[in-house]
């Protein structure tokens, strides 16, 4: 009996037979990774967040995936005009399993957008734009090459991330524009580039198994970086204890 890792999903607009219609979409390389360690994905789509907690109840796991950006209204901030598919109501959903999430201790894996989702929803912020501010380009490499790591991440030793992985050090690729501001009350930044962009947070409760990213190692697992694989085998892994299974 495999754990349930429910997969939050972007809303992109795909052909279909019926025409261009809106569609639910978690990305191949997400569902590969979570089966690979051994869980049983399911596609979450946006929902009312009063849905959340039922949600919650029946998942033993669950992956923030990546997307578009939070619309800036959630944290105070200001329109940028580089943000992209922004989405409310896949906000207001994904708010909710946070907090739902964290009520229950519920094992999680942000990543990306997950891991700004995490943030915005606990009370803090976000750059709205990391070239504008920080002047860096070097976190947005798009297309094939993101199977490849490209950056490198220092991690607190004493971090879920760390234990996890088993390093205070990995290689990662980086696909976003916005970063952590102002870390949400009951976190820590954890994780840095050499620019100084967050790259992890950690709970003060150790006792919450969140694991949570800024990468992208959905798509390292594919060329089977061993970082990658580690945070989703330890997701799985707690959501095996979750769901109180025996292996
Ligand atoms: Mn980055």
């Amino acid at each position: 009996m495999n754990p349930i890792i429910g997969i939050t999903s972007r809303q992109p607009v795909i052909k279909t037979s019926g025409g261009e219609l809106e569609a639910h979409v978690v990305n191949k390389v997400y569902t590969d990774a979570v089966i690979r360690a051994g869980g049983t994905p399911i596609t979450l789509p946006p929902v009312a967040p009063s849905e959340a907690s039922r949600i919650v109840d029946r998942i033993d796991g669950l992956v923030l995936s990546g997307g578009g950006d939070i619309d800036p209204s959630f944290y105070g901030g200001k329109p940028h005009d580089d943000m992209y598919a922004i989405d409310p109501r896949r906000d207001e959903f994904e708010f909710a399993l946070v907090r739902e999430a964290q009520s229950r201790k519920l094992p999680v894996l942000a990543i990306c957008r997950g891991l700004q989702v995490l943030n915005v929803a606990l009370g803090g912020s976000l750059i709205e734009d990391i070239p504008s501010e920080i002047g860096s380009t070097d976190h947005s490499v798009r297309g094939p090459e993101v199977v490849n790591c490209h950056q490198t991440v220092k991690i607190e030793p004493d971090s879920l991330v760390a234990a996890a992985i088993n390093n205070s050090e990995a290689c990662v690729n980086s696909i976003h524009h916005q970063a952590v501001r102002q870390v949400a009350p009951g976190f820590r930044a954890a994780g840095w580039t050499s620019d100084g962009v967050v790259e992890v947070l950690d709970p003060d409760d150790h006792s919450w198994p969140i694991l949570a990213v800024q990468w992208h190692p959905e798509y390292l697992a594919v060329e089977d970086d061993e970082a990658s694989l580690a945070l989703f085998a330890a997701l799985v892994e707690s959501a095996n204890h979750q769901a109180n299974i025996t292996q």
